[in-house]
C-alpha cells in the first residue's frame, strides 16, 4: 500500500474503517437508523455554524454539485457561474444540463477572486437565480473568500451554492454568518472517511425556490426535495448506505473532538509553502492559498510523470498532479484531513528531496529542513 499524500481521497483511520465494519441492521425500516442518521446530520450543522440542515447522500462529493443545480435550475433561468479555476468553470456543466444558462465570470486562475471588482461587476449584472462558488478550488491549490463573496451575492438575493467538497473542516465555513444557501462537501477530503458519501447544507430560501418551481426537478436521485419528510414519515427516498454513513460519523465524531483542526492545517500548510519557496520551487497560486494543499509547478528538465513515479517507486508516497488546463504543469501535495501531520509532511519532503536529487533538478534548499524548521518556529 502507498501512503496517500493526494489532495483526496486521503487517508482513513482506523477507527473509521472499523465502524464501517459494524454489523448491519435494515437501514430503511430500522427506526433506530433514523435517529442516528438525523442525529449525524445535526452534529454537522453543528460544525459548520448552521441552523439549515444537512442532509448525506448516497453518492461521491459531485452528487452534491449536481443535486444542487439540479435542485434549483430551471430552464432559462440564469445562473452565476464564478469562475478561476477547474471547478469553478466545471460547474457550467451542470447548470446547462438542467436548462440553465450560465453567466461565466472567469477571472486569473492565479488569484483569490477580488471582492472588490466582483462588487462592481454585480452592479450592472445581478439578474441571476444563483450563483456557484467554489471555496477550496482543488486543481490548482485555489481559496476563495466564501465569507464576503456569499454575503454580497445575497444582498442582491442572489442564492449561493458553494462547493467546499475540499476545504470544510480545513477552512472556517460558518453557513449561517456567510448566508450559503446550499454548501456542498464530500466524504473523502479533509473528512477522511472513504469516498463515497456527499454531504449538503440548505437554507430556508433555498427550500423555497425549490418548492416555487413551475417545472418538476428533472432528476431522482439529485432532487434535494425527495428528503423531505423523511423524519417523520421514516421513510428515506432510497436505502441509505449504512456502512459508509456509519464511518462517516466516526470521522465527524474526531472532528467535533479536535477543536484546533483549522489551526493544524494552517500551520502544516504555511510549512509546505515556505519549504517548497525556500527550495526554489514555484507555488502555483500567487494569493489565496488553500491550507489544504501545496501545488508546485513542475521544474524545468523534468516531468510530472518522472516525479510522481519516482514518488511511488522510490518512497511508497502517492502525491498527484493535476488535470484540466494544468494537467502536466503541477505536483500537487494533498495535506487535508488525517494527511495534514507533521510526520506525514516530514516523510513526504524528505523523499521529495530524494526524488530531486535523483532527477538531477538542483534545489535551493532542503525541503524537509525548511519544513521542519518553519514548523518549529511557530509557538506551540
Ligand atoms: C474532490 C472535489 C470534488 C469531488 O469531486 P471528485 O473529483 O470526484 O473527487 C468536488 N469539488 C472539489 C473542489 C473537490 O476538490
Amino acid at each position: 500500500m502507498y501512503k496517500i499524500m493526494t489532495p483526496g481521497p486521503t487517508q482513513v483511520s482506523e477507527q473509521v474503517r472499523m465502524a464501517r465494519s459494524w454489523e448491519c441492521t435494515n437501514p430503511d425500516l430500522d427506526e433506530a437508523f433514523v435517529e442516528f442518521y438525523r442525529d449525524t446530520c445535526e452534529k454537522i450543522s453543528d460544525l459548520l455554524y448552521t441552523n439549515n440542515e444537512t442532509l448525506i447522500l448516497g453518492g461521491e462529493g459531485i452528487l452534491g454539485l449536481e443535486a444542487a443545480c439540479a435542485s434549483l435550475t430551471e430552464p432559462g433561468d440564469p445562473v452565476l457561474v464564478l469562475d478561476n479555476g477547474v471547478f469553478g468553470r466545471g460547474f457550467s456543466d451542470f447548470v446547462s444540463m438542467y436548462g440553465g444558462v450560465p453567466t461565466l465570470y472567469s477571472v486569473d486562475p492565479r488569484n483569490t477572486m477580488d471582492v472588490e471588482a466582483l462588487a462592481e461587476y454585480l452592479k450592472e449584472h445581478h439578474d441571476f437565480k444563483y450563483a456557484t462558488v467554489v471555496h477550496g478550488d482543488t486543481p490548482s491549490g485555489m481559496l476563495n473568500d466564501i465569507s464576503s463573496i456569499c454575503p454580497l451575492l445575497k444582498s442582491y438575493g442572489i442564492l449561493t451554492v458553494v462547493d467546499s467538497v475540499s476545504a470544510m473542516f480545513a477552512e472556517e465555513v460558518h453557513v449561517d454568518d456567510y448566508q450559503i444557501d446550499v454548501l456542498c462537501g464530500g466524504s473523502q477530503k479533509v473528512i477522511s472517511a472513504p469516498p463515497g458519501l456527499t454531504i449538503v447544507t440548505i437554507s430556508a430560501d433555498a427550500k423555497a425556490a425549490m418548492a416555487a418551481r413551475k417545472t418538476p426537478i428533472a432528476s431522482f436521485y439529485a432532487n434535494l426535495t425527495t428528503f423531505a419528510h423523511y423524519y417523520e414519515e421514516k421513510w428515506f427516498p432510497y436505502t441509505m448506505p449504512i456502512s459508509d454513513i456509519n464511518g462517516l460519523r466516526a470521522a465527524i465524531d474526531a472532528i467535533e473532538a479536535e477543536p484546533d483542526m483549522i489551526e493544524r492545517h494552517a500551520r502544516i500548510a504555511a510549512a509546505s509553502r515556505e519549504a517548497v519557496t525556500k527550495a526554489g520551487l514555484k507555488l502555483y497560486q500567487e494569493s489565496g492559498f488553500s491550507n489544504t494543499v501545496t501545488v508546485f509547478e513542475v521544474p524545468e528538465g523534468v516531468t510530472d510523470r518522472q516525479i510522481l513515479d519516482t514518488m511511488k517507486e522510490d518512497h511508497n508516497i502517492m502525491l498527484a498532479g493535476s488535470f484540466d488546463f494544468l494537467a502536466g504543469k503541477v505536483i500537487r501535495i494533498g495535506h487535508m484531513g488525517n494527511n495534514a501531520t507533521y510526520e506525514n509532511m516530514v516523510e513526504t519532503f524528505c523523499a521529495l528531496d530524494a526524488t530531486f536529487a535523483k532527477l538531477g533538478v538542483k534545489l535551493s534548499a532542503g525541503m524537509r529542513q525548511v519544513f521542519e524548521e518553519t514548523y518549529g518556529s511557530v509557538n506551540e
